[in-house]
């Protein structure tokens, strides 16, 4: 997957999701790249949440519209990725994921599963480049 979010200068946010699809899926699978709140999901006076992993298993938690659901009580982005990605592997130890969120301030955070560091790029406005960072998933 790559999931995108984008801020534009008034403010408004988009997300949206990319997919590798799924080894030996069924014909007609739609995965959660195109469920709103699964893969992605965008609220301008909030923030924005994307995610990657076994979409089967994320279009049942919704962890994208979680992550902004907990934004909007007022957690860091950090925090909101944190508990999305915890309400997945506590039913699935061994999701192997991601879910990056950003804040209306233009914060970023991320939390991750299964693997050690989950890479993700932050464009820079002034400079115009993005930066490489990674999130420990321990
Ligand atoms: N989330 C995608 C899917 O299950 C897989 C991926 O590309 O991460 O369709």
């Amino acid at each position: 997957t790559i999931g995108m979010i984008v801020i534009n200068n008034e403010g408004h946010f988009v997300a949206g999701t990319s997919t590798n699809g799924a080894n030996h899926k069924i014909a007609g699978r739609v995965g959660d790249s195109p469920i709103p709140g699964a893969g992605a999901y965008a609220d301008s006076e909030i923030g924005a949440a994307t995610a990657t992993g076994d979409g089967d298993v994320m279009m049942r938690f919704l962890p994208s519209f979680l992550a902004v659901e907990q934004m909007r009580q007022g957690v860091t982005p950090t925090e909101a990725a944190q508990t999305a990605i915890a309400r997945v592997a506590a039913k699935h130890p061994s999701f192997f994921g991601a879910v990056i969120a950003v804040d209306k301030n233009g914060n970023v955070g991320a939390a991750c599963n299964g693997m050690e560091k989950f890479p993700f790029s932050v464009m820079n406005s002034t400079t115009k480049q993005p930066i490489l960072n990674y999130v420990d998933c321990s």
